[in-house]
């Protein structure tokens, strides 16, 4: 009999676990708690460092769904780990019996709002990345009217232990000037400015765009954290920052402030880790079994971690780490279950 494997959250690193575990012959359970697969991808325009339209690798992913029992707008209501399994209840009243169980619940975006200085819910034109890429997809929202002067501030609830979050987001640099780029070829007029701590362009190709940012879109950065925004009466907004370059107080007129919130936990993966009395690291991501040599495995038997699950990922990354999940899996299941065993054998025998 195959294996059972359950798969909670179907976004990048969920949906490519499935197909790499599907593959491998498992019968395999997906469940998203929205009404469609790919989490955050859909609701993302373009990606970085290409531009690539991030409809692609989601079509990509998809494909290769064929034959995962999928359910959306579905949730863990209990989980309890059993001698060598997992009894699950749905929220759809199904009843999943898991010989393992892959978490992969991606993270929830920082929300702008609990950072008051800068303005997100109280002045109109103080935005988000979640917002502008909603805008660039559907190019409409009235709070972005043919911007003169446009800034992003970085590390908003990342690297900020009043936010209570010490950690970096790791992606959200990288976005904030691919944004600004993109709004640059939307309002070519447009002044940008990206107000930064530290640029973190670690990945391959990054450090181009930063650079094709300057020189071919003239956006300036300032090194500074913005210590405060207001509005003015014409609804336009004053920033105020410290250039640390410089030690000079930095005070500029904005018709849009685009606010880079950064990677949180996901609290939906918090509740199942509450299900499961699975304590969390420090920074409310789960904790893995081992940093170095078991990061895709949790501190339980037979339950498994991928992606955003155990803290801010890039999507090769989120796809990367969810092979090695599936591989990780695979391993398990053949090592607990010798009825898994054989029947490999017997495949392999069989050619
Ligand atoms: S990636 Fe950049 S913007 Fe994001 S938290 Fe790290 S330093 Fe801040």
């Amino acid at each position: 009999m195959k294996n059972n494997v359950l798969i909670i959250g179907g976004g990048p690193a969920g949906m490519e676990a499935s197909a790499q575990l599907q593959r491998l012959g498992y019968n395999v359970i997906l469940i998203e708690r929205e009404s469609t697969l790919g989490g955050h991808l859909n609701r993302w325009d373009r990606l970085f460092p290409e531009g690539v339209p991030a409809s692609e690798p989601l079509e990509a992913l998809m494909k290769n769904m064929n034959g995962v029992k999928c359910f959306t707008d579905t949730e863990i209501q209990s989980i309890n780990r059993l001698d060598k399994s997992f009894n699950v209840i749905l929220s759809n009243g199904i009843t999943v019996l898991a010989d393992a169980v892959l978490i992969a619940c991606g993270f929830d975006l920082f929300d702008a709002s609990r950072k008051e200085e800068y303005g997100y819910g109280i002045y109109d034109h103080v935005i988000t990345n979640a917002d502008l890429e909603a805008w660039f997809q559907s190019k409409s929202d009235d709070r972005i009217d043919n911007p003169k002067r446009v800034g992003f501030v970085h590390c908003v609830g990342s690297r900020d232990e009043k936010a209570g979050c010490r950690g970096c987001s790791k992606v959200c640099c990288v976005t904030a000037v691919k944004e600004a780029c993109e709004i640059k070829e939307a309002f070519p007029d447009a002044q940008v400015y990206c107000f930064y701590m530290d640029l973190r362009m670690f990945g391959r190709h990054y450090e181009d765009l930063y650079l094709k940012a300057q020189k071919d879109y003239g956006v300036r950065f300032i090194r500074g954290r913005v210590s405060e925004v207001s509005e003015n009466q014409d609804r336009s907004l004053l920033v105020k920052a410290e250039d640390t370059l410089s030690s000079k107080p930095v005070q500029i007129t904005l018709d849009l402030l685009v606010l880079m919130a950064g990677m949180r936990h996901s609290e939906a993966g918090r509740r199942i880790a509450d299900m499961l009395n699975l304590a969390p690291e420090d920074d409310g991501f789960f904790a893995v079994r081992n940093n170095l040599t078991a990061n895709q495995q949790a501190r339980m038997p037979g339950l498994f971690l991928a992606g955003a699950a155990t803290g801010p990922k890039t999507l090769p990354e989120s796809l990367a780490d969810a092979r090695s999940a599936a591989a990780a899996i695979d391993h398990y299941l053949t090592d607990i279950f010798p009825q898994t065993r054989k029947l490999k054998k017997l495949v392999k025998k069989n050619g």
